[in-house]
């Protein structure tokens, strides 16, 4: 007997409710489950395949299957260059690629997921044990090329039932969002979620105000979005009353990935009366800390750690400190049954990411608020700046920079100076580019919120940031 229950218990009974729906293309749970079991039928007897994770019913459906019928499964990013998806085929070697469309991928079978729900309609088939190996998921490559996370099935069990505990996320609830697929929070929180809770996912392909406008008013309960995404229904707001009212009528609204912007929570909190809440996880640990709904909270801070999820800040020297202060910067380490197995053949980085007492080091720099909340200050590699015998967080000053109106978007980092050790460099897109904003009125701007050594010594204008598929500001590409 397999240890681990049906990791979908709606979708191994079947039934007449809605499951999925991309664009026009929807499929109840017995839909679903006929074309989940005529996919793996199709993929039956390998052990790892590729997933073309374009935002379709193909790609929910391929992942579905691969997870059914116990195959390991590797999501490819379809944007990416030639150069990464060599890196990532050649470090994942899987036998096939599941596609929906035609793809050349170093000459690798393509076998296309059934989506029309109604091949065949036998016995769920039996799962693999929980230990097994559900997904190898590559990190978004912000700080570094990506690595591929070995993510048991274990873990995505655990991630999910602890968010469902957190937020009350039921079968009742439909998730809207326009997140890309091959990543943890587009699919396995975005898609896999509400398939284990036996509700329904609404995607809008890609992304718009008025897509999320629609669903929510629609009867979709939950939105899930990246900052910018937030970003824009934070603009939106401004000139939409139907999205305001949208908005305000969901049950919940939900950003992680980077940061949300201070500004951007408030805007929407303003226009709607409702908060954003945010969670704090990465590919290798998946969800660590929730904002639990209802709960008054300030922006910038991710919640507490979730049911299972053990939490501790260590300092410069690796020593665990308890300190709920608001103020100590110690660097995030977890540990409990959300984290990852390792780095696919990289036994070194496995072993460098693991303190010697067992927790993973997150490379997260973060304080815990006297009420136990945690705020992230950055990563540890791009967003500590050591200057004049401080160190800051390249985000407090990057918040406040965005508050002023002349900023459109603003990132900060830090540069060697033989004065300070480093000094902070603000990298700004300016509201109005014909009329960017001087050196002297942001540092004035900076030093009338923050103490006066947080405020940067030199001003670069840019067209826009350097962002990746999830919209995280790239700061290797800026220097950092
Ligand atoms: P790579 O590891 O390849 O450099 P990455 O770290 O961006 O890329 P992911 O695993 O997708 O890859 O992202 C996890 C990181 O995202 C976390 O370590 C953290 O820095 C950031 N993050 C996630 N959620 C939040 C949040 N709510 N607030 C601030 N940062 C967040
Ligand atoms: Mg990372």
């Amino acid at each position: 007997m397999s240890s681990d229950r049906p990791l979908f218990p709606a979708l191994a009974r079947g039934g007449t409710a809605s499951a999925v729906r991309f664009g026009e293309r929807e499929l109840t749970y017995a839909q679903l489950r006929r074309a989940v079991l005529a996919t793996a039928e199709r993929i039956h007897g390998a052990r790892r395949v590729a997933l073309w994770a374009t935002p379709t019913l193909e790609t929910a459906v391929g992942a579905v299957a691969a997870l059914a019928a116990g195959v390991e499964l590797v999501p490819l990013n379809p944007r990416s260059g030639e150069r990464e998806l060599a890196h990532v085929l050649g470090d994942s070697a899987p036998e096939l690629v599941l596609a929906g469309e035609d793809v050349d991928l170093a000459g690798l079978p393509v076998v296309a997921p059934e989506v029309t729900g109604t091949g065949p309609d036998g016995a769920w088939p039996q799962e693999p044990d929980a230990e097994a190996t559900a997904l190898i998921i590559y990190t978004s490559g912000t700080t570094g090329p990506p690595k591929g996370a070995v993510i048991s099935r274990r873990a995505v069990r655990t991630t999910l039932d602890a968010l469902a505990e957190a937020w009350a996320w039921t079968g009742d609830d439909v998730l809207v969002h326009g997140l890309p697929l091959f990543h943890v929070h587009g699919l396995v929180l975005g898609v896999l979620g509400p398939l284990r809770r036996g509700g329904a996912v609404r995607h809008l392909g890609r992304f718009s105000a008025a897509g999320v406008r629609d669903e929510l008013s629609g009867g979709a309960t939950m939105l899930f979005g990246v900052p910018t995404m937030y970003h824009r229904l934070a603009q939106d707001v401004a000139t939409d009353p139907a999205l305001v009212k949208a908005l305000a009528g969901a049950r919940l609204l939900v950003s992680g990935s980077a940061a949300l912007a201070t500004r951007d929570h408030r805007a929407i909190q303003e226009a709607t009366g409702r908060q954003v809440i945010e969670r704090y996880g990465m590919t290798e640990t998946l969800m660590s800390t929730a904002v639990r709904p209802g709960a008054a909270h300030r922006p910038g801070t991710v919640g507490t750690p979730l049911d299972g999820v053990e939490l501790r800040l260590v300092d410069e020297g690796g020593l665990p400190f308890e300190a709920r202060d608001g103020e100590t910067v110690g660097e995030i380490q977890v540990r409990g049954a959300n984290l990852f197995s390792g780095y696919l053949g990289r036994p070194d980085a496995t072993a460098q990411a693991f303190a010697e007492d067992g927790w993973f080091r997150t490379g997260d720099m973060a304080v815990i608020e006297p009420d136990g909340a945690v705020r992230i200050v950055g990563r540890k590699s791009t967003d500590l700046i050591k200057s004049g015998g401080y160190k800051i967080g390249a985000g407090e000053i990057e918040n406040v920079l965005q508050e002023h109106p002349a900023v459109a978007e603003a990132a900060v980092t830090g540069e060697p100076d033989p004065d300070l050790g480093e000094r902070i460099i603000a990298w700004i897109v300016p509201a109005d580019p014909a009329d960017p904003p001087s050196l002297e009125v942001l540092a004035d701007h900076v030093a009338a919120h923050l103490a006066p050594h947080k405020r940067p010594r030199e001003v670069r204008h840019l067209a826009a940031l350097p962002r990746n598929d999830m919209g995280k500001v790239m700061k290797r590409a800026l220097g950092a």
